[in-house]
């Protein structure tokens, strides 16, 4: 299927055509004016404020000079045109709410693994690559999205990395499974009493299966710490890997101001091409966050300093989010508060106070609404036209009341449609009736009046699964969830566009295809306006824009 149109995509199908074209055009408009580049006969979707779809985008110093009919290669001559062939172009996406690190090298990303078996394979590769009796570490794995349906074990990773101390940790951070030779090193042994706080499981016959749980560290404390090059340079990888996802900017949620000296580092010498991003800093050590922002303003359209970030809750892999009612057959456990209710009241009027702008961490419906509630007092108490406050996730549905609150404060979500998909298992296990249904609701806050973006929370980073959710409503098991939270294609791709830009205050200047923004775009193989919703999760990303430059050719 790829191989046609990633050929005829490739660069020598930038045909001169704006030249050829231009000679033909009504000669009393006078000599087209030249750019750098034009894309035409495509599907573009502009995102402006009316959805206009047009065929032709030019482009110049790397900004958007005009959308509109093939008209526009008679007025203006490029000596770049690319024949888009009818595909789909669109504004990049706006991820506004993700977390991108560096790794060290012994490290494996587990998020997408799809079986035990290739947890395996992918432990023996890097075993293979650090050298027997290094470590091998990784994160992200889940037994739900596992073909074997259960846990990756001490056997297994024996089995795939007999000479190297492992430790792989389940998503959402609460346990881990180590090797034997992790486990020798740690000196965890069968007689080993269980850590307070934590427990260390055992087969039938006493013996270690290799999952500890919440004190995984007696054997990770182990782990070499990553140097700096390690860090910086995967960090670049991993950036640069998010433009072949399409997606263009990011909200980092939950840096520290330490990182931000590393990001700055990386974005002046970069060598590969990189997204826009914007870092949320926690509130832990004001002193330091004014510091790093007194230092470097509003940093430059790459790089700069994002809201600040709060968590008000936990999770749901624990589970921790703060719920009104308990969670399903978990006695009267309603999961808590990530600091004393009168702690964080304080603390957000104090950040409110500050003039800053908020990304919260609200994902159980009392956490919601208890924030929505304390951001439109202090609100009231001290308006703040334009303050542009947002909730990140919003994964329970809150009260009615609540959501026309946020509406009438103009309070904004981030929401994970994708992890109506990928947390299915979670919200399965601990929700029930009509809140298992309503999660992660997109239609009610919408109707309501509540500005809603759609991000990744990398779970996965792809946004494709997003999309799906956010219209299909449907969890790994093809079971769907209240159909009547569903929005439209065309209200998916505004809130991962031109609403992620707006929380950014960057609305101005990216998130949708207009004169004077940023020529962020992106081509995709398939015409999601006109797709069978089961596909959805196929569609590739076949070129990615930045300012003009294509940064990523599929
Ligand atoms: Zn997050």
């Amino acid at each position: 299927m790829n191989m046609p149109i990633s050929q005829s995509m490739k660069p020598t199908f930038h045909l001169l055509l704006g030249f050829a074209l231009a000679s033909c055009g009504p000669v009393e408009q006078g000599p087209p004016a030249g750019v750098d580049l034009i894309l035409t006969n495509g599907k573009v979707l502009t995102v402006d404020a009316d959805f206009s779809i047009h065929d032709t985008v030019v482009v110049d110093d790397g900004l958007i000079v005009a959308t509109g009919d093939a008209s526009l290669l008679q007025r203006y001559a490029a000596p770049e045109v690319v024949d888009l062939q009818g595909k789909l172009l669109m504004p990049g996406f706006v991820d506004s709410h993700t977390h991108i690190r560096g790794r060290p090298n012994h490290y494996i990303d587990l998020t997408e693994a799809g079986s035990v078996t290739e947890i395996q394979q992918l432990v023996r590769a890097k075993a293979a690559e650090v050298g027997a009796g290094n470590w091998v570490t990784g994160y992200g794995w889940s037994e739900d999205q596992l073909t074997e349906g259960r846990r990756p074990l001490r056997d297994d990773l024996d089995a795939a990395a007999p000479d190297n101390p492992v430790i792989l940790t389940r998503a959402g951070g609460h346990s881990a499974v180590s090797n034997s030779m992790a486990l020798e090193l740690a000196e965890v042994t069968p007689d080993t009493p269980d850590p307070e706080g934590g427990v260390i499981e055992r087969n039938p016959d006493g013996s270690l299966n290799g999952v500890i749980r919440e004190r995984q560290y007696i054997v990770s404390r182990l782990v070499p710490d990553a140097t700096p090059g390690e860090l910086i340079e995967s960090l670049e990888v991993n950036l640069n890997d998010l433009l072949s996802d399409g997606i263009t900017s990011i909200i980092d949620a939950s840096k520290a101001p330490a990182e931000y000296a590393m990001w700055e580092s990386l974005y002046e010498t970069a060598g590969l091409p990189l997204p826009r991003a914007a870092l949320q800093f926690q509130w832990h050590d004001p002193p330091a966050i004014a510091a790093v922002k007194a230092r470097v303003g509003d940093g430059n359209e790459m790089l700069r300093i994002g809201p600040i970030k709060v968590f008000a809750d936990g999770g749901f892999t624990g589970p921790a989010a703060f719920t009104k009612e308990p969670y399903h057959n978990q006695g009267d456990y309603r999961g808590y508060l990530d600091m004393p209710e009168e702690d964080l009241i304080a603390h957000l009027n104090e950040i409110h106070d500050a003039g800053w702008q908020m990304g919260i961490h609200a994902i159980g419906d009392a956490a919601i609404e208890l924030v929505a509630a304390t951001l439109a007092d202090a609100l009231e108490r001290n308006p703040h036209p334009d303050h542009r406050h947002f909730l990140n996730h919003f994964s329970m549905r809150p009260s009615d009341a609540t959501m026309e609150l946020m509406a009438a404060h103009e309070i904004a979500i981030t929401q994970q449609p994708n992890f109506t998909y990928t947390l299915e298992g979670r919200y399965v296990e601990n929700l029930d009736g009509w809140r298992l249904q309503h999660n992660n609701p997109l239609r009610s806050p919408m109707d309501a009046g509540v500005t809603v973006a759609i991000s990744s929370d990398i779970l996965p980073i792809g946004p494709m699964v997003g999309l799906y959710a956010a219209i299909t409503r449907k969890g790994m098991t093809g079971a769907v969830y209240a159909a009547e939270e569903a929005i439209t294609m065309e209200e998916a791709i505004r809130a991962y566009t031109a609403t992620g830009a707006w929380l950014l205050f960057e609305e101005d200047v990216k998130g949708s295809l207009e004169p004077g923004k940023y020529a962020d775009m992106i081509v995709l193989s398939d015409d999601l306006l006109n797709i069978d919703p089961e596909r959805i999760m196929d569609v590739e990303v076949e070129q990615t824009w930045l300012a003009g430059e294509l940064v990523y050719q599929r």
